[in-house]
Formats: C-alpha cells, structure tokens, sequence
C-alpha cells in the first residue's frame, strides 16, 4: 500500500508522467468571462495552470522558487499553493484568519509554474471568489464549482488522501450541500452573526524564541476577532476582541504568566469579551492564526531567542540519551526483499546502541522509546524523550524504495528542516504515514514550510548541537560500517518535531537492496551499525561538555 502511494508521489512529481492535452482543456469562468486555461493531463486528472488562470483573468499570481510556494493575492485574501502538497491554504488579509482545504492530488511544478488538479481546488477558489468563479473539466463538460462537482472515477478512491489523514477540512468543505444560484449562500464558518459560544479553555506554551497563547472555544467554529497593541505606561499588551463570546470570570483567574506573556486578563464587552495579553519586553512580533479543526486561535508572540531554552549551566550535562527505534507493533515500516521488517532492524540495533552505552558510558541514562515490539504514536515517543530530559534523540530507521529490488544503497543522516529534495520529501512521507495507525491523526499539523516557521522555533537553538551531530555521525558510519554514506539531509519529520533537544533520524541503509539488506539483518552488520552509533554519541558528548566547559 505504502508502496503505491510513494510511488504516486513520485510520478505526480515527474514532469515526465504529465502530457500536455492538446484537444482539451480546463475551461474557467470568473465575473460571468468564460477563458480556456492551459492544461496538463495525468490519467483522468486534469491540471490546470495557474499562470495561465492568473494572466487571462487579470490577477495577481505568481510562484517564488524562494518560498517553493505559489500566491495568488487579491484585495481580500491571499491563496496558496505549494508544489508537492496536497494543501492550499486561504489567508483573510484583513484579520490574517487562515484556512486549509486539502486536494485529493497534490499542486505540481513544472518551469516555474504551478498546477493543481481541477476537480479538488473548487474549494479553496470558492473562498477567494465566492459563487463567480466556475469549472469546466475537458470531455465531461461537467461544470462545478456553483453546480454539482464531477465526479471523477480516479478520484472515487483517493489514495493520497486516504492515506495521510493528517487534516480533514478539505473533504468537509467538498461534501457540504451543492449549491444553486438561487439559494441563498450557506452561512460561513466564521460567520460573525452566528457566533454565540464560549471560551473552553486558554493555553500558553513556551518555544525557544516564542510564545503561543491558545483559545479553545465550547462550539464547533471560531468566532471573528479583531486585534491589537495596546501601549500603557510602558507596557505593552495585545487586546482581542472575541465577538459573540461570553464572558466567564473563572477563566481569567489564573494570570497564565509564561514566557513572554506577563498575565492574561478578560473583561466582558456586550455580547463580545475583550481578551488582554499582557506582553513581558523584548517582544519583537506577534500573529493571529486558528484552525478549525483542533477549534482554537492561537496568538504567536515572537520575541528574542531567550536563553532559558539554550542548556544552560545548570543544566549542561550530557547525561540523558533518547533512542527511538522507528516503527514497531502493527506499524512494520518497510519490508526489505526477503522480507527484513525495518522494525526489526531498528529495534536490535537500538538495543544494541543502548547497551553500549550503558556498559561504557558512566553517568549517562538511556531512554528508550520503545524496547519491544509495540506500537508507540509518533507524539509520544516526542513526549517521552521531553518528560525524560533528554541531551540528544536518535531516531533509528532503514530506508526503502517503491521499487523492490533496486540498486539504491547506504545510509543516509536526517535533520529536521523543510524537505529540499524530492527523494528527502518522499522519505519523510513514508516515515510519516505512520499516523495511518494512530487514533487522532488529526493532532499532526501538515508540515509545509508555513509551518516549519512554527515548528523550527522550538529547534532553532538546537540545530548547530543536531548539525554536529550529524556530522560526526556521517563521517563514522562511513569508517564503521560496510555502508557508504548518501549525505546529511533535511526533511520534515514528525518525531524530530515533537522532541524538544538536539536529534537526527538515520536511515541506516536500503532494504529494498539485497545487499544493503543482507548487511541490515545480519549480526555482523547490526553490530557494526550500533557501535558506530555509540561511537558517534561519545565524541558528541566531548564536543558538548567542551563547549560548556568553556562557557563562563
Ligand atoms: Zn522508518
């Protein structure tokens, strides 16, 4: 199954699986002006391209190889597309109020120009342009977009989707009632009339460099808000007003002092509550999003990278290592040609790791994420290693191809960055799917590179500690082991995310190759692996205790 889906990845990803449709194309109407827009076929999914739809209706679209996303702006919103998701995300530009909807395919490049899969963008296009915007796919002739949405035949059995459950917006948005011309418009999500709820609950969570303050609401929508500083005998703080949301004392009890938020203060306003966040100095920028689906606004408060985070002097020893064997239990990763389980692997040299350490390295404690063959959630193997104090997490897998047997070999070290290639994109995915098992998949935000803004807060000051790290690692695996070394790499992982410490993930070698895979089962190969693991780890730990020892 995984195989399939990798595999349909990486064909979306090929310019060379697109043909142009020479006798038919995509036909949009905008503001009542219906133009043929260039189109790209891939089985019965047509693409259309957004230059294309950009140029002919005037607007303002364009693709920046910088951000590796494409925006179309207009007055009210800004729509983004990002090559190789299956994510477009709709920003209100007046309260910067975001929300995604998933396509069934993902958006694809070719030279500088964004396609994306007509059937599924209906959604996002509607939020922009309301009811004036329609599609027509090629041979159907089926219009939607204000009429019913053809149904595709591919499209019945949306694997991707499926698959990587990671948000369920998007098929919301596209199964709601098919509207008329006639009928009145369904009334929004955020329609601001109807909000008539309550606060359930407020979070603060600190980050490296930030600080989150979450709103949780008692309905299943968000009411409208507005937002702004408010300047006070030198002190600042940021005054919401929830509209439609009662008031309830109780909740401002606590004054939720953390990080860079001094206190957090409410009062009622008529039918609205005014929502104060006291800002502590050293505030540098703050920003408004939610999501729906988790039904909270968050307000991100960027300040300074504080120090706190840094290991500081107190607590500078290298005395806690996180060994996260990949996979385990239901979940089997991937499956080597003669039937080699990547959990297998990954457990015994794990263990084998951890044993090493605890005979050789005085005064440090392993703590294993999982030391048998179970199931863990990705997010708790995160929860661990934080509750555990860890020094350094070192997620342990094996790599695979769609393609078994195939001639791809060596390991290859992982940090947690936005992907950049499209093989470290593939890879995360796969190491990703394991949400497939899990009961709330829905806790995994999509790992675009909006959100590794987000995300990488929390690892900004621990990245130079992962790079070196990683260096170390790559240059002894490459001494140890019969494996030759395929790189340090960065790609978006979800167990990288949810540890808060310096880590890599390792691939230690290819299953899907015979001989990668025969050095993987064996005792010799494990053996080699675990001790230049361990190696690694030891000369890391003199790096780590140098640079502390230094410090004043
Ligand atoms: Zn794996």
């Amino acid at each position: 199954m995984k195989k399939t889906i990798l595999l349909l990845i990486i064909m979306l990803f090929g310019s060379a699986a697109l043909k142009p449709a020479d006798t038919s194309a995509v036909k949009i109407k905008l503001d009542g002006k219906e133009k043929t827009v260039q189109t790209i076929r891939k089985g019965k999914t047509y693409y259309f391209s957004l230059n294309d739809f950009s140029k002919q209706f005037g607007q303002d679209g364009k693709y920046s190889s910088k951000t590796g996303m494409y925006d179309i702006t207009t007055k009210k919103h800004r729509l983004r597309f990002s090559p190789g998701s299956t994510f477009a995300l709709v920003v209100t530009l007046k309260d910067t109020m975001r929300k995604s909807f998933q396509m069934v395919q993902p958006a694809v490049l070719l030279k500088n120009d964004v396609y994306v899969p007509v059937t599924s963008v209906t959604g996002p296009f509607e939020k922009v342009y309301g009811d004036k915007i329609s599609f027509k796919v090629p041979e159907a002739g089926t219009r939607f977009g204000n009429d019913k949405p053809a149904k595709d035949p591919e499209e019945e059995k949306p694997a991707v989707k499926e698959d990587k459950p990671v948000k369920d917006t998007g098929n919301k948005e596209e199964e709601k009632p098919v509207k008329k011309d006639d009928e009145k418009k369904e009334p929004e999500k955020n329609d601001k009339q109807s909000f008539d709820g309550d606060i359930k609950k407020i979070e603060v969570e600190e980050r490296a460099n930030g600080t989150l303050v979450y709103i949780y609401f008692t309905t299943d929508k968000l009411p409208a808000t507005t937002h702004k500083i408010v300047e006070e005998d030198d002190k600042k703080r940021i005054e919401v007003n929830l509209k439609g949301t009662g008031y309830n004392k109780e909740l401002f009890a606590p004054k939720y002092g953390k990080g860079l938020v001094s206190y957090i203060d409410g009062e009622a306003d008529g039918k609205n509550t005014i929502m104060k966040i006291g800002l502590k100095d050293g505030i540098l920028s703050y920003d408004e999003d939610c999501n729906e689906n988790k039904k909270f606004i968050r307000y991100i408060i960027n300040g300074k990278v504080s120090q706190s985070k840094e290991p500081g002097k107190e607590n500078w020893k290298f005395d806690v290592v996180v060994l996260d064997a990949g996979h385990g239990g239901k979940d089997h990763g991937a499956i080597g040609t003669n039937k080699t389980k990547e959990k297998d692997v990954n457990l015994a040299v794990t263990l084998r790791v951890g044993e090493l350490i605890k005979q050789n390295m005085k005064g440090v404690k392993v703590v294993y994420t999982r030391e048998k063959d179970e199931f863990i959630e990705l997010v708790d193997r995160g929860k661990k290693a934080n509750k555990a104090d860890g020094k350094l997490f070192v997620s342990i897998h094996c790599n695979s191809t769609p393609e078994k047997p195939s001639t791809a070999t060596g390991y290859e070290v992982y940090l947690l960055r936005p992907g950049k290639t499209k093989d470290a994109i593939a890879i995360a995915e796969f190491e990703n799917s394991v949400i497939q098992y899990e009961s709330n998949p829905s806790q995994y935000q999509e790992l675009n590179e909006e959100n590794f803004i987000l995300v990488t807060m929390a690892h900004a000051s621990y990245m130079k500690y992962s790079e070196k790290f990683a260096g170390i690692l790559n240059e002894n695996m490459s001494v140890d082991t019969k494996l030759k070394s395929r790189g340090i790499k960065q790609a978006g992982f979800y167990v990288l995310v949810g540890a808060s410490m310096p880590g890599v993930l390792i691939e230690l070698g290819f299953l899907s190759n015979p001989s990668d895979e025969k050095y993987l089962a064996s005792e010799r190969g494990k053996s080699d692996l675990a001790m230049s693991i361990y190696n690694s780890i030891k000369a890391y730990k003199e790096y780590y205790e140098s640079v502390f020892e230094k410090k004043p």
